[in-house]
């Protein structure tokens, strides 16, 4: 569906303050939007987490 796809096209700067991350917002089900937070690659937060 084409309207699931705008949203899915459309990147929000920020959603982490330890690097320059992104977030995504889609749509899993209709009227279900989920925002997914896209963290740098180097972002300190997101090694944190990896190796607890
Ligand atoms: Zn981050």
């Amino acid at each position: 569906m084409s309207n699931r796809r705008r949203l899915d096209a459309d990147p929000i700067p920020g959603g982490c303050e330890d690097c320059h991350a992104e977030q995504v917002l889609h749509e899993e089900a209709p009227g279900v939007l989920v925002l997914t937070v896209m963290h740098d690659p180097t972002c300190p937060y997101l090694a944190k987490r990896s190796t607890s």
